[in-house]
This record gives structure tokens, C-alpha cells and sequence, in this order.
């Protein structure tokens, strides 16, 4: 039976790790918050007392960490008195990083991993939280075929679609351009829902046209940021749960460094960066990324006002 280290057992590594339990795998378990393991060793997983000491003798090591300097530290003992994950894993351990980072740590990880003879996949995710809990993410990988075939038996027990995105860093640029695209979509919905408020439209009619028109897109179909049209979203329920605002900042500014590095020219992506911490500044850090919406409606209301 394979025998899987769950390295991060936050908001989504506890989700997916309980579904990797459930999947009859042995699973050992370790967080730094001791308490994340409690939930996981009831479902049968087993706590270890370090992060090497659930990685020592594992066939696969998943982490799901905040962000680089985690994966760096943690892979590669950089910044800490520890030893890193690569110095102790046995030659054959497939390593695969969930996390959203930048590009360049997980391809320097990945580079190192190599030079010790070992496959490291990038593999950050979408999907949110529900996904995590119900099995249903989407991984974006980067690394060799090898290593993205060996990943793919393992992450198909949390995830609906495993993609190869390309080779090291790859399924972190991935993301990054798709989180980017996202954020601008979600912004651009926002307005010219508001816009059509303003002229006296319904927003579910205004919703409806727009879907199956030149500027329907994926927050129209699933996830519409004005209140009361959509069910089961966000919007409709005071913004709670779903992505939220801080983890779409930390993504803009991933997308904005990755900009930098290639010199690419983003100013849809510079522009929703700038609009998303400016409303995380005004206390929004905590709720879904659609409550951008209220940028705008907001605006009417000050109008009004006045
Ligand atoms: P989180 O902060 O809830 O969890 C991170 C966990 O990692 C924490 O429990 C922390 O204690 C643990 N940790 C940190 N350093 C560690 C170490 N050295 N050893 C062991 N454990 C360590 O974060 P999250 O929401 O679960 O997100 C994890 C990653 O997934 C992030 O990179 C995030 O950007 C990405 N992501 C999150 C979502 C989401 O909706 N939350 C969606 C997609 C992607």
C-alpha cells in the first residue's frame, strides 16, 4: 500500500488529506499547528512528531504551504536549523507541492531535487475549499512526464482534472495566468452589472443576456458577484466563504513578480491588483474575491447620498 507524508494541513491540505485517507492510502500527517492533526488521526491518518519524520520512508510527500520561502525552507532547509526535506527522503519519493508559489522557488526545489535524483512536481490548485473537502480540485502541474504520470494516480483521489501544464514551474505559471484572467473577469463583471443597475436593469436579466452574449465568462455561468441572482454563491450570501480577497492579492502580486521577471506587459492584471488591495485595505481581506462588486455599488450609494 503506498504510504503518502500530508505536510500543511491548513484550510485546504486538511480537506485533501482526509479524502487521501478515505482512499484506503496510508497517510502520516504533519502540521506545525499540532492541533490540525487531531481531525486526521481520528479519520485513521498517523501524526508525526516533525515534518521529516512523516516524510522518512514515504513513497509520495504532498505539502500544502502558504508560500515560497515555506517550500524553500522546508524542501531545502533554507533559513532553518533543520535539515530539508530532500536531505532525508529515500531515493524513488515522489514529491509534489500543492502550494501556490512563485515559479522560480519551485524550480529552484525542483532543480535541487534533481541533482539528488529525485522527481518534484509543482502542482497548485484551483477549485477553493469546496473542492478540497469534495474531491473536486483542479492541479496544474509542472515537471517531467514521469513524474507528472507517477503524481496523477495520487492527486486523481482529490482532484476532477489533473493537468500537465509543462516542465518545472510551469503549473505555477499556470495558475498565476489564470488567477489573473480570473480577477479581471470578476472585476469587469462587476461593473457592467452595476452599470446596468444604474440604468434601471434587473441584474438577473442583465445576467442572463450577457451569458449568452460576446461578453459572457465564467463568473456570469458560476460564480455572479451580484446579490440575490445566483444561488449557492457568495454574493448571496453576504460574501462568506469561497476565495478570498487576500489570497487573490497574494496571487495578483505572484502574477505582477512573474510580469516583472519576463517582461511582459499586464496592465489588466496590474489594474485588478491594484483595485484588490485597495479592497482588502478597506477591512474586505477575509471575504470572497466577488465582493469587489461593492466597489462599485458603493459608489452609487456615496452618489446618492450626496
Ligand atoms: P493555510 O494558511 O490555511 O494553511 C497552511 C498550513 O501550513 C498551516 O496550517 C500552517 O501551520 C502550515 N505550515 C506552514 N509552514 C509549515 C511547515 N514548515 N511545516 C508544516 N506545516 C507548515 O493556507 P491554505 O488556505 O490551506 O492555502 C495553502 C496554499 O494553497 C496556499 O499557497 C494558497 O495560496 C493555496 N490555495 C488556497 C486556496 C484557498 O481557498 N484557501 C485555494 C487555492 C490555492
Amino acid at each position: 500500500m503506498t504510504t503518502i507524508a500530508f505536510i500543511g494541513l491548513g484550510h485546504m491540505g486538511a480537506p485533501m488529506a482526509a479524502n487521501l485517507v478515505k482512499s484506503g492510502a496510508t497517510v502520516k500527517v504533519f502540521d506545525l499547528v499540532p492541533e490540525t492533526m487531531k481531525s486526521l488521526t481520528e479519520l485513521g491518518a498517523l501524526s508525526a512528531p516533525t515534518a521529516c519524520g512523516a516524510a522518512a520512508g514515504a513513497d509520495v510527500v504532498i505539502t500544502m504551504l502558504p508560500a515560497g520561502k515555506h517550500v524553500r525552507s522546508l524542501y531545502l532547509g533554507e533559513g532553518s536549523s533543520e535539515k530539508g526535506l530532500l536531505d532525508i527522503v529515500a531515493s524513488g519519493t515522489l514529491l509534489i507541492d500543492c502550494s501556490t508559489i512563485d515559479a522560480q522557488s519551485a524550480k529552484l526545489v525542483a532543480e535541487v531535487a534533481a541533482s539528488k535524483g529525485l522527481e518534484f512536481i509543482d502542482a497548485p490548485v484551483s477549485g477553493g475549499t469546496a473542492g478540497a473537502a469534495a474531491g473536486t480540485l483542479t492541479f496544474i502541474c509542472g515537471g517531467s512526464d514521469l513524474a507528472f504520470e507517477q503524481a496523477s494516480k495520487v492527486l486523481t483521489h482529490m482532484g476532477a482534472n489533473i493537468l500537465h501544464a509543462g516542465g518545472p514551474g510551469a503549473g505555477q505559471v499556470a495558475k498565476i495566468c489564470n488567477n489573473m484572467l480570473l480577477s479581471v473577469l470578476m472585476i469587469a463583471t462587476s461593473e457592467s452589472l452595476q452599470m446596468g443597475i444604474d440604468h434601471g436593469l434587473d441584474p438577473k436579466v442583465l445576467s442572463e443576456i450577457m451569458k449568452v452574449s460576446s461578453g459572457g465568462n465564467w463568473t456570469l455561468d458560476k460564480y455572479n458577484p451580484c446579490p440575490e441572482v445566483m444561488g449557492s454563491v457568495p454574493s448571496s450570501n453576504g460574501y462568506q466563504g469561497g476565495f478570498m480577497v487576500d489570497l487573490m492579492v497574494k496571487d495578483l502580486g505572484l502574477s505582477q513578480e512573474a510580469a516583472l521577471l519576463s517582461n511582459s506587459s499586464t496592465p489588466m492584471g496590474a489594474l485588478a491588483r491594484s483595485l484588490y488591495v485597495n479592497h482588502a485595505r478597506q477591512g474586505n481581506g477575509e471575504r470572497d474575491f466577488s465582493s469587489i462588486f461593492e466597489q462599485f455599488n458603493n459608489v452609487k450609494q456615496i452618489k446618492s447620498k450626496g
